[in-house]
């Protein structure tokens, strides 16, 4: 019998290789995890996380202004990035930490370096020979700044998280949700925020509905929204960027954000030494068991661009221990994985979008309601609420819900569950609403508008 020094080498201690090395230990596996970063990943370090604690950190601009109406006063406000920033960053230590020592209370040996694999059952860290029955690759992806002249003066999300101040101008290049988000976090902490995506209308791929009632709301807000415009050359004016766009017109900004997506990290990492096979963009080729051509060599989460998420790498990564370590071959489910956006208002989507129901073939009934959310009757605000179900005409049940509002994350995630029952648009409408709130509209919609 060969002898291999572990069952399962993992390089990338993040949300799927975190995971997938603590339940394989916990399956009986000799388990090393190798991470040349920071422990927890994308996620916890420069990703969903500090996200999340930046959204919440541009809300109390909102929530201040909205107060008066309620009949408080608010006095002197003041910004502080650096303390919001330190805080962040602190927190993150703390999740660090905790990755830590979930790992090695698993029986997980970390090593904290980088790893490149040698051949289907070696890889290598810091010149040492280490094997493995398994090689789990889930090394996750990296921001991707497209080359032009000046491009080198812009920042991705990586740095946005890490500025040492906030800027007073910033443009955001992108139309995908870590843009939005973005342009939402800036605008909300008091930064002039301009956002330019190269097509009609951002968000592709999110129902036309999403899209286009959260550029309106954006625009409401007063973020720069620019469709069909994109950046040619970049300058560096003393501290400041002067943008060229294809047009020929300038604009300038203190910072310039390019969240213009996300490649593999796959280089240098040693694939093509064990004939792995990549796709063009770098991505790792895997079945449905995210095994790769290579029988030995396995890859979840980012590195396989099939959907860049948390929960998703996650869902691999369980499959993948169960399959090789327990004796359950395992493959993860894709059927009505929930999402959210979270930019200001923030969008939260499940199942079909309309498009996708019709070219699909569906017959299809659409229910929309767009409505002033309770909150703000009293605030002076005018923002909307959209909410959406697409229903099947042949079989009742519901194909996809959407939504922008506030909330809407926590919503959809219960849509997610009764779209995964099958449920039917009869089961939403007998199902009592809870009043008042906004979700109760989901059980309410009585009218088609399609
Ligand atoms: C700004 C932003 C916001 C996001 N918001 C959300 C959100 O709200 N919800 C959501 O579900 N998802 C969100 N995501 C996506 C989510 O972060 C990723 O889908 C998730 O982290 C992928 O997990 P992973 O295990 O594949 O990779 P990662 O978490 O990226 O982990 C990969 C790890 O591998 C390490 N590594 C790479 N190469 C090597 C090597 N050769 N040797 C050793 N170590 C190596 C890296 O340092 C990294 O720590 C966001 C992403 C970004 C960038």
């Amino acid at each position: 019998m060969i002898h291999y020094d572990y069952d399962l080498f993992t390089i990338g201690a993040g949300s799927g290789g975190v995971r997938a090395s603590r339940v394989s230990a916990g399956f009986g596996a000799k388990v090393a995890v190798a991470e040349e970063r920071y422990l927890g990943g994308t996620c916890v370090n420069v990703g969903c996380i500090p996200k999340k604690l930046l959204v919440y950190a541009s809300h109390f601009r909102d929530d201040l202004n909205d107060a008066a109406g309620y009949g408080w006063s608010v006095g002197d406000r003041r910004f502080d990035w650096a303390s919001l920033i330190a805080n962040k960053n602190k927190e993150i230590e703390r999740l660090n930490g905790v990755y830590r020592k979930i790992l090695v209370a698993s029986g997980v040996e970390i090593i904290e370096d980088h790893a490149e694999v040698i051949d289907s059952h070696t890889v290598a860290v810091n010149g040492k020979k280490i094997t493995a029955k398994y090689i789990l690759v889930a090394v996750g992806s990296w921001p991707m700044v497209p080359h032009f002249p000046g491009s080198e003066y812009a920042i991705t999300s990586n740095e946005a998280f890490y500025l040492p101040s906030l800027p007073e101008r910033v443009i955001v290049v992108g139309g995908g949700y870590i843009g939005v988000e973005f342009a939402g976090i800036f605008h909300g902490l008091g930064a002039r925020t301009t956002q330019f995506y190269w097509e009609e209308l951002f968000m592709r791929g999110f129902d036309d509905d999403i899209r286009r009632t959260l550029a309106d709301e954006m625009r409401k807000r007063g973020i720069d929204l620019r469709f069909k415009a994109d950046i040619a050359k970049i300058e560096k004016h003393q501290a400041a960027l002067k943008a060229t766009l294809t047009d020929g017109s300038t604009i300038e900004a203190d910072q310039i954000l390019y969240a213009t997506g996300r490649l593999s990290k796959t280089l240098n990492l040693g694939l093509e030494n064990a004939g792995v096979k990549l796709k063009p963009n770098g991505a790792v080729v895997v079945d449905e068991y995210s095994k790769s051509n290579v029988e030995s060599i396995y890859a979840i989460g980012d590195c396989t661009d099939r959907m860049m998420l948390t929960p998703v790498a996650i869902a691999e990564a369980m499959a993948v221990a169960n399959t090789l370590f327990n004796g359950k071959p395992t493959k993860p489910s894709y059927s009505n994985v929930a999402t959210a956006v979270f930019s200001t208002p923030t969008c939260g989507t499940v199942g079909l979008t309309e498009q996708e129901a019709r070219e699909q073939n569906y017959r299809i009934d659409v229910y929309r309601t767009v409505f002033k959310p309770l909150k703000h009757t009293l605030t002076g605000s005018d923002e909307r609420t959209m909410m959406k179900l697409v229903v099947d005409q042949t079989t009742d049940k519901v194909l996809g819900c959407h939504m922008v509002g506030a909330d809407a994350g926590e919503i959809i995630q219960g849509m997610a569950i009764a779209l995964n029952c099958g449920a039917t648009k009869a089961q939403f409408d007998a199902t009592i609403g809870i009043h008042p709130t906004a979700a109760e509209e989901f059980v309410t919609m009585r009218t088609k508008v399609a």
